[in-house]
């Protein structure tokens, strides 16, 4: 052996004594070693190794970062906000709730507003030293069909225009791609997604069955947050009369190419609902989302939903948002304020998921449904040391972003 060879190989971290939380089952008394960032060792037996630093995680729980396709903001700040220092204070906020990589999602801002918050992100990327990773950008908004705009400004929400999202498209950091199936020219954007190798959506969309069939033909995976702005049985009757037809949530549940995502927030959907899509959906194909708003570490008030000046109003009791109320209307809710952490007890407490199967729903699968998962989303050798340290409440410990740790 001569001196360029070492006779063991070196780690920069060793964390032993953990419980590695794999896709498929809990590996007790694991050993996890991380060498300039990358994961290089998981199992049941320590290494000879030259050790680095050495976490004794005492048998706390070892989980992959949370991916997040779904999320607007945090920390008093919104990507729609369209600065960098926007940006960096919404990725810190998230990087403290366990979140390590993250897909900054638009709403229906005006085309320049649209073009700022990518531009935004493009300023921070490749630029994240111990932040969450900007993975791209979730075009969301503003294609949203205009019944179904939820708490989104309805005056920046418009049917899909090809001069408009080319630019977008453009860009090449746009990864995940929305737009409402019953739109005009819904098809078109659809192809050029595709062109752009996007995990493409339908949501905020009042669709039939028969829409959301020539949506997937043309392209479409994925629907956004399951049962909130979308349609139903009955919202396809009052559009398009009887017979009474399929809505999106019969086309995803039959559909077994489509996945969807949850806001397991704990308000905006009963615990059977969450049972239920579990049931019925399982671990790979049903993500959890945050779709979190700027209130989150924030006092209880009002916030702006968007950009911060002309954005619509919505009131945070520190628990949910809620759209200010319009007289005669029952209270309608606007996004989540709270991280991903919350997500993951929330869904292992109200569902018989396990633990695996939660977490999976957090990371595994949102990277496999938007292409990343050869880069991160699980406990695995050659992928992104990106990785928390959860104690026996799954309440986050410490975050590893790329091997290293993250200030909390
Ligand atoms: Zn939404
Ligand atoms: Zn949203």
């Amino acid at each position: 052996m001569n001196a360029f060879h070492q006779s063991t190989p070196t780690n920069d971290l060793c964390i032993s004594n953990c419980q590695a939380v794999l896709p498929d089952r809990i590996l007790a008394n694991a050993c996890i070693y991380i060498d300039r960032g990358q994961i290089v060792f998981v199992g049941g037996e320590p290494q000879a190794r030259h050790a680095g630093n050495t976490l004794d995680a005492h048998g706390n729980f070892v989980v992959p970062g949370y991916i997040d396709l779904h999320v607007h903001g945090g920390a008093g700040h919104d990507f729609m906000d369209g600065t960098a220092e926007a940006v960096r204070g919404v990725l810190q906020a998230h990087a403290s709730h366990g979140t390590t990589t993250i897909f900054p999602t638009t709403t229906t801002g005006s085309q320049t507003q649209i073009l700022e918050m990518i531009a935004a992100c493009q300023a921070v990327m490749g630029n994240e030293e111990l932040l969450p990773k900007v993975a791209g950008v979730h075009l969301y908004g503003p294609y949203f069909a205009p019944d179904k705009v939820g708490c989104h400004s309805p005056a920046g929400c418009r049917p899909p225009s090809f001069d408009e999202y080319r630019q977008y498209f453009e860009t090449g950091l746009v990864r995940i791609a929305t737009c409402a199936a019953e739109l005009d020219n819904c098809q078109d954007f659809y192809s050029m997604a595709r062109q752009h190798r996007c995990l493409i959506t339908c949501g905020h969309s009042n669709a039939s069955y028969t829409e959301m069939k020539a949506a997937f033909e043309a392209g479409v995976r994925h629907v956004d947050h399951f049962w909130c702005a979308m349609s139903s049985v009955p919202s396809v009757r009052s559009r398009l009369g009887v017979p009474m037809q399929g809505s999106m949530a019969e086309f995803v549940l039959m559909e077994r190419a489509m996945s969807t995502e949850v806001i397991a927030d704990g308000y905006h959907l009963a615990p059977e609902l969450l049972e239920f899509a579990f049931c019925m959906l399982g671990p790979e194909r049903l993500c959890l989302v945050t779709d979190c708003n700027r209130a989150l570490d924030m006092p209880p008030g009002n916030y702006r939903f968007g950009n911060d000046y002309d954005g619509s109003f919505f009131q945070s009791d520190g628990q949910v948002g809620w759209a200010l109320a319009v007289e005669g209307q029952p209270a309608s809710l606007a996004s989540s304020v709270v991280g991903m952490d919350h997500m993951v007890r929330h869904m292992f407490h109200s569902t018989s998921a396990s633990l695996p199967e939660v977490i999976r729903m957090a990371t595994l699968t949102p990277a496999e449904r938007t292409g990343i998962q050869h880069l991160t989303g699980s406990l695995e050798v050659g992928k992104q040391a990106d990785l928390l340290i959860l104690n026996q409440d799954l309440r986050v410990e410490k975050v590893y972003i790329a091997g290293k740790e993250c200030a909390r």
